[in-house]
């Protein structure tokens, strides 16, 4: 057994064991393996042991990888801050774009998604927890942002994401995930389909399914430390 499928199973006895403690079924969770800064060959093994969906936060560094792998039975996700000049290399080569804070990203995506493609899967990104600088919408603006989201033809929106600020403790980590959860139900309630609530990475992955995750965004646990490069963005030999 290859290190990524040993770390694989030990996530997924991670999941399962907290889906139990509240009457979750594990297979409403989709877990993505975030691959930022890890090479390539860490990335085939991933696939070589069944994983589909993978997680990058550079638009360089994720292209990159996406040319070499093919995106041949892979969903590559965009979970890093997308700044409006990289927005057509992501709605090109991502299927997914997890981290819409405004309205321009997402008229960009629409007009720069190939049409060969379907439609760009994305999530608004909200801002849990009050942390000045962080990225995504305050919970005020996720509906304006939804309804512009839906009145574009090459986007199709699934849901939310967040990422809260990092604490080590459990009932606080879930204070975080239910504010998300609770703005989550409210927009599925305004009459949007979503199917999506991203939330829970290596730390706080129990915390995430205990309070309705269905997409858990997990780097460490499945990848071990992550190399640091030069700097980001640059695909690690
Ligand atoms: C890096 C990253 C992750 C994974 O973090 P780990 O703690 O390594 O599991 C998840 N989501 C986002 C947005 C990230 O940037």
């Amino acid at each position: 057994m290859t290190d990524f499928s040993l770390a694989l199973r030990q996530v997924r006895e991670r999941i399962s064991s907290a889906c139990q403690k509240v009457g979750r079924d594990p297979s409403e969770i989709r877990l993505m393996a975030v691959s930022k800064r890890h090479p390539l060959s860490a990335i085939q093994a991933a696939v070589a042991a069944g994983q589909k969906d993978f997680g990058e936060n550079f638009v360089q560094e994720g292209v990159a990888k996406i040319e070499k792998l093919g995106p041949a039975g892979l969903r590559w996700h965009f979970i890093g801050h997308l700044q409006s000049n990289k927005t057509r290399a992501a709605a090109t080569w991502f299927d997914w774009v997890q981290t819409v804070d405004r309205a321009r990203i997402a008229r960009r995506l629409n007009e720069q998604r190939p049409h060969h493609a379907g439609p760009l899967q994305v999530c608004i990104q909200v801002r849990i927890g009050e942390e000045a600088g962080k990225s995504g919408v305050d919970p005020e603006q996720i509906l304006p942002l939804a309804e512009t989201i839906c009145e574009l033809p090459r986007l199709r929106l699934r849901g939310l994401m967040a990422i809260p600020p990092p604490s080590a403790d459990m009932e606080e980590q879930r204070g975080y995930f239910r504010q998300l959860a609770v703005l989550y139900r409210t927009l599925g309630d305004s009459g949007y389909e979503l199917d999506t609530l991203s939330m829970g990475m290596t730390a706080d992955l129990e915390a995430a399914v205990a309070e309705g995750s269905t997409m858990l965004r997990i780097g460490t646990a499945l990848f071990g430390p992550r190399p640091q490069g030069p700097r980001d963005g640059v695909v690690p030999p």
